[in-house]
């Protein structure tokens, strides 16, 4: 409970200080987007104008991800709705479907209580399901020449939780990678920001939830998620 306590500490921190770097970087995006709007006219040959549309598009680029980013890290309260965690894991095997065609990988869905319900704001449920399919399938990607990749996402009751599972056979993880997981920014993935695990961690917690991980290097994953259920 301690280990939980000062792993909120962190989160909060690292939602405050990005807030604040997003701000700062806006900021100079928007004038920086303002001036060139307002050359643009200037610029007669037409490789400049080009040059100009990239930029400008670009800027907005930019802008989208610290937009996405600070959606995802700000410490908002949820918008809590009920919901059935079938209706939850059927989209989010939906959703992953496309991309894990192009691996090769088997997406599987067993649900052991059919019935169960959550009270969740969905939107940021998604976020963190995608999230782990996201690593599921990078996980399998590292191993695609071994054997064919596997993902089962799975539901069931235990007390007064859902318990979501979604386990994967790729490469797994060392003792010490597992040991960091959840801290911000960590990484092991060449373009990774290391925020998908830490970000989730805090939006489970929350929900009164947590998210615990089972990792046999080379063998596969198991995230599970707990989430409080409701009648
Ligand atoms: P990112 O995906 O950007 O690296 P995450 O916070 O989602 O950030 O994950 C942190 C690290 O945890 C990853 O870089 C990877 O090393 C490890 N990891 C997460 N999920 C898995 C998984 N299913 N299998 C193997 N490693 C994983």
């Amino acid at each position: 409970i301690e280990q939980a306590a000062f792993q909120n500490d962190k989160l909060a921190m690292l939602g405050k200080i990005s807030a604040a770097i997003a701000h700062e970087i806006r900021n100079p995006l928007t004038s920086i987007r303002g001036f060139i709007q307002l050359l643009n006219p200037y610029l007669s040959e037409i490789g400049k104008q080009e040059y100009g549309r990239i930029i400008l598009s670009e800027i907005d680029r930019a802008n989208d991800i610290i937009y996405e980013f600070l959606n995802s890290s700000k410490p908002s309260a949820p918008m809590m709705q009920k919901v059935s965690v079938d209706m939850l894991l059927r989209e989010t095997a939906l959703l992953s479907e496309s991309e894990a065609h192009m691996k090769g990988c088997e997406i599987c869905y067993e649900n052991f209580a059919p019935e169960l319900a959550v009270a969740v704001d969905v939107k940021q449920i998604k976020q963190v399901l995608l999230n782990l399919m996201k690593n599921a399938l990078d996980a399998i990607q590292d191993v695609i020449g071994e054997r064919k990749g596997r993902i089962a996402i799975s539901a069931r009751q235990e007390g007064k939780f859902a318990i979501i599972s979604i386990a994967d056979n790729g490469k797994g993880m060392e003792r010490a990678t597992l040991n960091r997981l959840f801290d911000p920014f960590f990484t092991t993935k060449e373009a990774g920001t290391g925020l998908g695990l830490s970000v989730s961690y805090r939006i489970i917690a929350n929900h009164g939830g947590t998210i615990r991980v089972d990792s046999q290097i080379r063998e596969g994953t198991e995230c599970k998620i707990y989430l409080p259920c409701v009648e």
